[in-house]
């Protein structure tokens, strides 16, 4: 086993690209966790400059950004005393990745926000631990090959691909058959139409095992959320789609499996906390000690598995769809879905109506089969704009 050398043990400086979400507060408590091992060097956020004023406080960043300028002049005055440079601004973000000091950049923005300080972060090779999911649905070929040009590792947090990441360890070499990414099904698990076209946002907000941010959680709801996850685990691990399996586990403490050519299952376990995954993709190689909670096999009744519910959550499939189709439409899907997810948030649109909007815009926006970065935001304005006149 390799020792961790005097230059590892420098504490990582940090840069968390949105810090007060639920990925980014849960970085900042396995950060607190691990001082000698982590420091935070910039703080980002889009809207809520309170808990960013207050993360800056405790954590001491040389830069903080809130994304929404009309709170620079707040974050300003309230951090007037630190030796901080605060920015405002999408700018001033994707142009922070680039600072020399940063060593690691942790991707926990969400959606499509996320793209430009990610191509960025990897232009200036930086290492990337990254939560933000819709980056790879969007744009996986730009990223990966584009990581691989410049030889950026790309460390997964969301805890599926960590969970195939940690079984891939040692076995880099050796053919995977497929791999098995699980998921709990989200709170209407086996209900039927009848019940999916009344559930409202409060009803789809809570999930049964995790707590996170907003979006993810309707994501989780619907189904869209392992379709996105299929995607991102396409280019993550350069699989083909008929490599990558989806199956039901409503305990969430199998995080996913990989099935070797032997035939030989691997997989990995542990309590729904994303803290876990998070400090994995920090330290990897290395793993940390800490005190977060373990679990228990003797408190555990059973583990149980089933078949996706296609028919009924239609999101799925129309992920899998636009990834057998390739170029921009799995751009337009996500698109579409973050306008869906807020339509629905905001109680313009119904449950099942998600789906059918999504479809039409993946039916209706000119197909690009090798788009270049910018058509990808072309194709991205485009589709909210369709959406829009959907909903009018
Ligand atoms: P949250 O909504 O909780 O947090 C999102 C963060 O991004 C906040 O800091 C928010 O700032 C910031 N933000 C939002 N929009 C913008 C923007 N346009 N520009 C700059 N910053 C912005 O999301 P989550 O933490 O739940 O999820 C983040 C990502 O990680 C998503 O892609 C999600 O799919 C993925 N993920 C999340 C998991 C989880 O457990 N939460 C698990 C696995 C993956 P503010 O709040 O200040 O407005």
């Amino acid at each position: 086993m390799k020792k961790i050398t005097q230059e590892e043990n420098k504490p990582k400086n940090i840069a968390i690209l949105g810090s007060t979400g639920s990925i980014g507060t849960q970085t900042l408590e396995v950060i607190s966790t691990h001082p000698q091992h982590f420091k935070v060097e910039v703080l980002t956020a889009g809207n809520n400059v309170n808990l960013l004023i207050k993360q800056a406080k405790v954590f001491k960043p040389n830069v903080v950004i809130i994304e929404n300028k009309a709170h620079y002049a707040t974050l300003s005055e309230a951090l007037k005393e630190e030796p901080i440079q605060v920015y405002a601004g999408k700018e001033a973000i994707d142009q922070v990745v680039e600072m020399g000091s940063i060593d690691m950049v942790v991707i926990a923005i969400v959606g499509f926000a996320a793209l430009s300080p990610t191509l960025n972060a990897i232009e200036a090779a930086k290492p990337i631990a990254i939560a933000n999911k819709e980056t790879f649905v969007v744009a996986g070929e730009i990223v990966t090959r584009k990581a691989k040009e410049k030889g950026v590792n790309i460390y997964p947090v969301d805890s599926e691909h960590s969970a195939i990441f940690q079984c891939l360890a040692g076995e880099f070499h050796n053919p995977v058959e497929k791999i098995i990414l699980t998921a709990s099904g989200g709170p209407f698990r086996g209900k039927d139409l009848d019940f999916l076209r009344t559930v409202s946002p409060q009803q789809a907000l809570k999930h049964p095992n995790w707590e996170m941010g907003a979006k993810i959680t309707i994501d989780s709801a619907s189904l869209m959320n392992k379709g996105l996850e299929v995607i991102e685990a396409f280019w993550l691990f350069g699989l083909n789609a008929n490599q990558i399996e989806v199956v039901v586990h409503p305990e969430s403490i199998i995080h996913s499996m990989v099935q070797f050519a032997d035939g030989s299952i691997k997989a990995q376990l542990g309590l729904p906390d994303m803290k876990l995954p998070i400090q994995y993709a920090l330290s990897y190689p290395h793993r940390l000690s800490n005190n977060f909670p373990r679990l228990d096999f003797t408190k555990l009744s059973k583990l149980t598995f089933e078949q996706a519910d296609v028919q009924n959550f239609r999101n799925l499939a129309l992920a899998f769809e636009t990834l057998e189709r390739g170029g921009n439409s799995p751009g337009i899907l996500n698109a579409a879905n973050e306008m869906a997810v807020e339509a629905f948030l905001k109680e313009k649109i119904g449950f099942l109506q998600m789906s059918e909007l999504i479809d039409s815009c993946i039916q209706q926006i000119p197909f690009i089969q090798s788009p270049s970065y910018l058509q990808l935001v072309e194709s991205d304005l485009e589709t909210r704009s369709y959406f829009r006149n959907l909903i009018k």
